[in-house]
């Protein structure tokens, strides 16, 4: 790839506010739940492995944006690059603290631990409230070993929580007294931390066994949510739930938004399986509810925020009239592209005589204040499990 081009595309990155360091290969750290194991659906390009030169770059250019309170630079660029763990980069820890230094941005990045443990906890407390470190720890039982066979140790993950750099550990279910007991462990170490639990989706190319585990964790998803809220632990609790519990979490809203939309019973509206179940649910009827699996996805994955143009292709017939989603054409700042890049501009051509119109107010501003405001472990426990309608909504099925 020559500099310029290069170059390009680490301006293209950081104007989305990343810092596109690279590892010059894929990610050796091999999880096989990775999402990244397959991103033939969207188009990234081989960074070389980023060098003293390329960083001096890219911070000159991070330097001349403004410092916005609420923003977060986030380590890696993962538009148009392929997303690997950054702190495996010989000099991660290095250009993290000059960032700190040089700068008064605040930065963030993702991890299953590699970050050096008395070296970043050193920075955090050097540099307060300008590090969000979210741990990916996915479990700590047994299952570990199967799930990321090159992780560090459970000792290094230990250490580097006990002190002030972590903001948030993620886990997950697997099965019985797995996300509960892993919540009790690190609520042990660190009364600070941030808890995100869930359930792992499969998606079409993760392998057999790890879809099977991932959905034998999700029926105890239930039970060990139970669990820990009843354990009731100092950290605060969060939880990323299938899409569709989130969406029934967040129902009034989107009726809200739907009946703010003011459509007609002629009216086709795009949505996957998430939204459908609501809108079958409580606004039956109001609308033609144009369902699109998500399958460029694949696996169980049913999400309107990332349906593709692709998806919505296959499901049109003799609509002349169709709605869409702002949300579908966000991939990255106002270029209305979807997650694999496509543009709208491009989708529409291939309907001359379809007239697509957006819904502007169903947006990922809104659905991603919506996954923070509702997405408390308390919330899905008093308003899903222990709520009767949530039953119903369970047994409406999508159509084929
Ligand atoms: S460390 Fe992260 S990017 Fe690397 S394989 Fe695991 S999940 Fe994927």
């Amino acid at each position: 790839m020559d500099q310029e081009f290069l170059f390009e595309l680490y301006r293209r990155e950081i104007h989305d506010r990343k810092i596109p360091i690279s590892l010059g290969k894929t990610c050796p750290v091999k999880c096989t739940f990775c999402y990244e194991q397959d991103i033939s659906y969207r188009q990234t390009y081989p960074t070389p492995l980023t060098t003293q030169e390329h960083w001096q770059y890219m911070l000159n250019v991070i330097k001349s944006f403004p410092t916005r309170e609420e923003e977060a630079w986030v380590i890696g660029g993962n538009e148009y690059m392929e997303w690997t763990d950054l702190f495996l980069h010989p000099r991660a820890m290095d250009w993290l603290e000059e960032f700190l230094e040089t700068t008064d941005k605040k930065v963030m990045f993702f991890t299953v631990g590699y970050a050096d443990p008395k070296r970043i906890n050193r920075l955090a407390e050097k540099y307060p409230g300008r590090i969000n470190y979210e741990l990916s720890v996915i479990t700590l039982s047994e299952h570990r070993k199967r799930l990321m066979p090159h992780a560090p140790p459970l000792e290094k993950l230990y250490e580097v929580l006990d002190g002030p750099a972590v903001t948030s550990a993620n886990f997950y279910s697997f099965g019985p007294d797995t996300m509960s007991k892993d919540a009790e462990m690190i609520s042990k170490i660190n009364k600070n931390v941030i808890l995100w639990m869930g359930c792992l989706t499969p998606l079409k190319y993760i392998d057999k066994e790890t879809t099977e585990m991932m959905r034998h964790g999700r029926t105890y998803l239930p039970d060990e949510a139970r669990k820990i809220y009843n354990a009731d632990l100092p950290n605060t609790q969060m939880i990323h739930t299938e899409s569709y519990i989130t969406a029934f979490l967040n129902r009034n809203k989107i009726i809200k938004l739907f009946d703010r939309c003011e459509l007609e019973k002629s009216d086709s509206v795009v949505m996957a399986g998430n939204v459908y179940r609501v809108l079958k649910q409580f606004r039956r009827n109001r609308a033609k509810f144009l369902y699109v699996p998500n399958a460029t996805l694949g696996g169980d994955s049913d999400c309107t925020t990332l349906l593709t143009f692709k998806d919505v292709e296959k499901r049109i017939t003799n609509e002349t009239q169709v709605w869409l989603p702002k949300v579908i054409m966000e991939r990255s700042s106002n270029d209305n592209r979807d997650i694999s890049g496509d543009s709208f501009e491009e989708f529409k051509m291939k309907f001359p005589r379809v007239r697509f119109k957006v819904l502007h107010k169903i947006n990922s501003d809104m659905s991603n204040k919506k996954l923070y405001e509702k997405g408390y472990l308390k919330n899905y426990v008093e308003d899903y499990l222990n709520n009767p309608l949530s039953k119903a909504y369970e047994a409406i099925s999508v159509p084929n």
